[in-house]
C-alpha cells in the first residue's frame, strides 16, 4: 500500500508540472515562502533554495495549452517548449511565480528570456549568462560572480540575506537528490524491466517541482523498493535515447518505442537535474557551485567545453551500457540536439552502432509512423 502512495504521489506531482502548478500554491499558502520558475536545460537551484525560495523547472505544457498568443508573439520556427512556456506565461499559468529564469543554452532561450522580460513587465525575470568558453581559467570566476549577481536579486525578492551556511546546507540536499537519481539511472540500465518509461518520467519529473526534502524521502523509499523487486526480463532490445535534455517528448511516445521491442536504458529527458553530479560543500560553497559547472567532465549538449571529445564520449557510452542501439529523438527546430546528432551520427557509423533519427514536439499526439520505424529497427537488430 505504501509504494503505491508514494509512486501516486510522484504521479501526481509529476502532472501538476505541466500547466497547474496547484502544489506550488499550496506550498507557498503553506509556508508564505515564494516560488521561482526556471527554464531548462540546468539551473542552479540551491541558489533560490537557500534563500527559502521554491525552485520549479518549466519543461514545458505537453499540448496542455493552445499555443495561440505565443504564436502571435514568436517565428513558426521554434521550438514548442518555448512557445508553451511562454503561452502559459500570457495567459496565467505562470502567474504563481515570483519570478522566472532562463539562461543562454541556445538562441531562442535567449530570445524567450527578452519577450518574456517585456510583457511581464511588473515580474521579476532575470537571465543567467552561462560561461562559453569553460576550459578558461576565468570562466569559474565569472560564473561565480554571475550566481552572485542572481543571489542578490532573488536576496532583494525575498527580502533576506544568502548565508553561507545555508547555501552549503541546500547544496547537500541536492547532492542527495542527484545522488539517488543517479542511483535510479544505473538501476534502471542494469534491470530496465523493473519499470517502463511512463514510471521512470514521473519520478524525475516530479523532482522540478517538490520541495527537495520531501522528494529525497519518497525517492530514497522508492529506489530501495526498486532494488529489491523481482521481475522477468523480456526479448527487448537495449537503446539509448539521447537528444531529449530540453523539450520533453510526449510519453505516448516514449510508450511506442518501448512497445516497438525497446527497453530504453537511457534518455537524457530533466538530464539538468542530475547533471552536476556532487558538489564540493567545504569552503566557499558558492564558488564549488560554479566550479562543479565548469569542470563537468560529463557533457550537456547546451554547454560547449572544448576538452570534450564527444565523438570519445559516444562511443564509449554505448559501449559501457551496453547498447544495442541508439535513438536520436530531438525536438522539431532544436539546433543544439541535431549538432549533436551530427557530430554523434558519423561516430556511430565508424563503430557500426545502429542508430534511427525521429523528430518530435512535446504536443505530437500521432505516432503509427514512427511505431512502424522503431518496430522495423527493433527488428533489424534483433534478427540481424
Ligand atoms: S528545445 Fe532546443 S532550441 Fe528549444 S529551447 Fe531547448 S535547447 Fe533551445
Amino acid at each position: 500500500m505504501e509504494t503505491l502512495s508514494f509512486k501516486s504521489s510522484f504521479a501526481q506531482a509529476a502532472e501538476d508540472s505541466y500547466t497547474n502548478f496547484d502544489t506550488v500554491k499550496e506550498w507557498k499558502r503553506e509556508t508564505g515562502g515564494l516560488a521561482l520558475g526556471y527554464f531548462p536545460v540546468y539551473f542552479p537551484e540551491e541558489l533560490p533554495h537557500s534563500l527559502g525560495i521554491l525552485p520549479v523547472g518549466l519543461y514545458g505544457a505537453s499540448g496542455g495549452v493552445a499555443l495561440d498568443m505565443a504564436t502571435a508573439h514568436t517565428q513558426s520556427f521554434v521550438c514548442s517548449i518555448t512557445r508553451s512556456v511562454f503561452q502559459m506565461a500570457l495567459q496565467g499559468n505562470l502567474d504563481v511565480f515570483d519570478g522566472l529564469i532562463f539562461s543562454n543554452i541556445c538562441d531562442v532561450a535567449r530570445n524567450l528570456s527578452g519577450i518574456t522580460k517585456r510583457n511581464l513587465q511588473k515580474r521579476y525575470v532575470d537571465y543567467i549568462h552561462l560561461p562559453i568558453n569553460n576550459n578558461s581559467s576565468y570562466a569559474t570566476k565569472y560564473l561565480n560572480d554571475e550566481y552572485l549577481r542572481v543571489s542578490a536579486a532573488l536576496e532583494k525578492l525575498v527580502g533576506k540575506k544568502l548565508e553561507t551556511r545555508q547555501l552549503a546546507k541546500s547544496i547537500r540536499a541536492y547532492n542527495e537528490r542527484r545522488r539517488l537519481q543517479l542511483e535510479l539511472v544505473n538501476l534502471r540500465r542494469s534491470k530496465p524491466w523493473l519499470l517502463d518509461y511512463t514510471e521512470w518520467y514521473s519520478i524525475m519529473r516530479s523532482g522540478s517541482i517538490m520541495p527537495v526534502e520531501h522528494y529525497v524521502d519518497q525517492l530514497q523509499r522508492y529506489v530501495s523498493e526498486l532494488a529489491a523487486k523481482d521481475a522477468k526480463a523480456m526479448d527487448r532490445i537495449r537503446v539509448a535515447v539521447v537528444g531529449n535534455f530540453c523539450e520533453q517528448p510526449p510519453l505516448m511516445l516514449m510508450k511506442v518505442i518501448e512497445d516497438a521491442g525497446c527497453y530504453i536504458i537511457n534518455d537524457e529527458g530533466l538530464l539538468g537535474s542530475r547533471w552536476l553530479g556532487n558538489v564540493e560543500t567545504k569552503g566557499d560553497p558558492l564558488f564549488s557551485l560554479a566550479q562543479a559547472y565548469v569542470q563537468n567532465a560529463e557533457p550537456l549538449t547546451v554547454r560547449f567545453h572544448p576538452d570534450i571529445n564527444k565523438q570519445s564520449y559516444i562511443a564509449n557510452f554505448v559501449r559501457n551500457i551496453k547498447a544495442d542501439g541508439v535513438i536520436f529523438l530531438t525536438p522539431k527546430f532544436c539546433e543544439p540536439a541535431l549538432y549533436d546528432y551530427m557530430i554523434y551520427k558519423s561516430t556511430l557509423d565508424e563503430i557500426k552502432m545502429p542508430y534511427l533519427h525521429l523528430e518530435y514536439e512535446e504536443s505530437s499526439s500521432s505516432f503509427e509512423h514512427i511505431r512502424t520505424m522503431v518496430e522495423t529497427f527493433a527488428e533489424s537488430i534483433l534478427f540481424d
